[in-house]
């Protein structure tokens, strides 16, 4: 439990997705290498979001007990490249990593206090990385990049919370799920922090997409970060 903040018990919010590339992941949660061997800032991290210290909880030991492996997944889309979101790019060396061209500038070049929270250990293998810049589609009132899947999977930019912080957006079913990761406040809940607040540490898309959602039934937001009720949900 936080010593800040009791309500807090978080998980980071990791989409598998079967594609006709094969399987991919949005967003990898922690690593193994962040339970072997954490960084301060991963152990600051455990401690005040109540992470539990089980390695089982990577995606890609989740993803094994599903019974693929690691090789199968050969796509992996970022939102941005903070620790908990990417933490697990080393697990999935072979894996293309799809992520906005600013993100990957910002990794290189952090300037902001927020851009801090890069780790290079998830970064050492040399990923191949697949980088995007301009927004040239339209999905639902929002600039989009449409990905090289057959399915409709979009980069939303929504910039802020990093420079190059994006959204995700997949088609499923007759809806859409919309991964607005970091941009969105947790569990997707928009009344958690004060308006000022939350625009310093997610930036400033709050305000937008809580009446773009009232209009939008048909797509179902996410945030990067939800309450572990919702994950335990999710299993059951
Ligand atoms: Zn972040």
């Amino acid at each position: 439990m936080s010593p800040w903040y009791p309500r807090w018990h978080l998980g980071t919010t990791c989409l598998l997705v079967e594609t006709n590339q094969g399987l991919t992941l949005v967003d990898t949660g922690l690593g193994l290498h962040d339970y072997e061997n954490p960084s301060p800032m991963v152990r600051f991290f455990h401690a005040d979001f109540g992470i539990q210290h089980d390695p089982e909880l990577t995606a890609v030991r989740q993803i094994v007990r599903l019974g693929y492996c690691p090789e199968d997944v050969s796509d992996i889309i970022l939102t941005h490249l903070h620790f908990d979101h990417a933490g697990g790019l080393p697990d999935f060396p072979h894996a293309r990593v799809h992520v906005h061209k600013r993100e990957y500038e910002a990794l290189l070049h952090p300037r902001r206090w927020i851009e801090l929270a890069y780790d290079r250990n998830d970064f050492r293998h040399c990923p191949d990385w697949i980088l995007y810049e301009k927004a040239t589609e339209n999905w639902l009132g929002w600039d989009a990049i449409r990905l090289p899947f057959t399915q409709e999977i979009y980069l939303i930019p929504l910039f802020g919370h990093t420079r190059g912080h994006c959204g995700v957006a997949m088609k499923d079913g007759d809806g859409w799920i919309f991964q607005c990761a970091d941009a969105l406040t947790t569990n997707a809940e928009f009344d958690i922090l004060p308006f000022w607040l939350s625009r310093i540490i997610i930036g400033p898309h709050l305000p937008r997409l809580r009446t773009w959602s009232d209009v939008h039934p048909e797509v179902r937001l996410l945030a990067g970060h939800m309450w572990q009720t919702y994950f335990d949900g999710e299993k059951g």
